[in-house]
């Protein structure tokens, strides 16, 4: 019977589970499952099951980035601080001496498998900072396009109290908002969220799919802040913010058994967090919404008839540009007649914009000096605005 039941509940979770069809996961784990209470040490043998599960998703075609807690947690062993809260310099100085362990960790899992680990740690402003989330964004592209696995955790030793984020929750939320993520995945002490705390209310209900985030739902994270793990809920909705807004799907899952991602695409319970829309329409509508575009370009009628056919914008169909912008502003499309057709995130700066419009790509070296993009705005970066966007019926 039970043999039975999770054979059906796994050919239905196989053919539902976003965690089956996501492009690019990224998971996060905590402290808590990573290093073990008694010894303060590294928890490697279910390490090892987790990595081997990321390691299937990735034979499987998908690319996986992970958000690794546990640089307090193990450095804090090893320079004998006391039990109890930390002061911010005791953190900082018991991450600097952990996040060696945790690299070593992770390098010496996964050379074994031959897999090359890279590490990325992020502080808060890489994530709020334009310039800074543009370079951080490449760096994990560009790790992902050449098979590294991305192994993030927040830079603990520089971040000061106002400039951190303090949970990883939220970091990873926006490691997957940068990275346009389909699916994120919160391994926790908790397995997902109830009505009400369901250590004291015997009637509370486990939530298995939030499809939006009502006050309601908000309610139950925020009354249940510190009863419900380390983490806490609190944080996890954060994150859910952050990740359904970017099209991404989430879900909050125990993450203490052994293979803790396998068994979640077996049906093991967790609550899923739906998101609006998909990442890519969640960028356009984000690009599309920018209420004060910082420059504009115009455009040929060659270039507008291949805008409106899907292509990208290249700089030898630009006729003008306008306006201060930085390389990643967003900037408006017009047409020969002045009205506005798109919406952009432009790959040059004003300055740099002048000098290439009406050439072809191929020159852009010479002229700049460096090799930067050959579009002026990849289509990715595009958005057509509703009254020019073909919409089939
Ligand atoms: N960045 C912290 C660490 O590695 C953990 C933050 C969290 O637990 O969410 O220790």
């Amino acid at each position: 019977m039970r043999a039975t039941y999770s054979f059906l509940m796994s050919v239905k979770t196989a053919t539902r589970s976003p965690l089956a069809t996501a492009r690019r996961v990224v998971v996060k784990v905590g402290s808590a499952l990573l290093v073990e209470a008694q010894t303060g040490r590294i928890n490697q043998s279910w390490l090892e099951t987790l990595v081997d599960d990321l390691l299937r998703l990735r034979e499987r075609g998908q690319q996986v980035i992970l958000v690794s807690s546990g640089a307090v947690a193990l450095g804090r062993r090893e320079l004998s601080l006391a039990k109890g809260p930390l002061r911010l310099e005791e953190s900082q100085a018991a991450a600097a001496v952990g996040q060696i362990r945790l690299a070593h960790a992770y390098r010496e899992m996964l050379e074994r498998r031959q897999v090359t680990v890279a590490q990325v740690l992020l502080t808060l402003e890489d994530s709020e900072r334009r310039r800074r989330y543009l370079n951080a964004r490449a760096t994990l592209e560009t790790l992902l396009s050449l098979g590294a696995l991305p192994v993030i955790n927040e830079n603990d030793t520089v971040a000061t109290a106002e400039i951190r984020y303090g949970d990883n929750d939220r970091l990873a939320a926006r490691v997957a908002q940068m990275t346009a993520a389909d699916c994120l995945v919160l391994l926790s002490d908790v397995d997902g969220l109830y009505s009400a705390d369901p250590n004291r209310d015997p009637g509370a209900r486990f939530i298995h799919e939030v499809p939006h985030l009502t006050p309601e739902i908000e309610a139950m994270g925020a009354g249940s802040a510190s009863e419900f793990g380390t983490g806490g809920m609190t944080t996890k909705l954060m994150a859910a913010r952050i990740a359904v807004a970017a099209g991404c799907h989430m879900c909050v899952a125990a993450g203490r058994p052994l293979h803790p991602v396998r068994r979640l695409e077996e049906g093991e319970r967790c609550t899923w967090f739906l998101p609006a829309a998909s990442p890519a329409a969640a960028r356009k509508q984000w690009i599309a919404g920018t209420l004060r575009p910082a420059g504009a370009v115009t455009v040929d009628q060659g270039a507008l008839r291949a805008l409106l056919a899907g292509s990208s914008l290249l700089p030898a169909g630009v006729t003008s540009a306008r306006g201060r912008f930085e390389r990643g502003d967003t900037v408006s499309v017009l047409t020969p007649e002045g009205m506005e057709v798109a919406r952009g995130i432009i790959a040059y700066s004003d300055a740099d914009a002048l000098k290439i419009i009406g050439r072809h790509s191929a020159q852009i070296p010479a002229i700049l000096g460096f090799r930067g993009r050959d579009e002026l705005i990849h289509r990715d970066d595009l958005v057509l605005l509703p009254s020019f966007a073909y919409e089939p019926a």
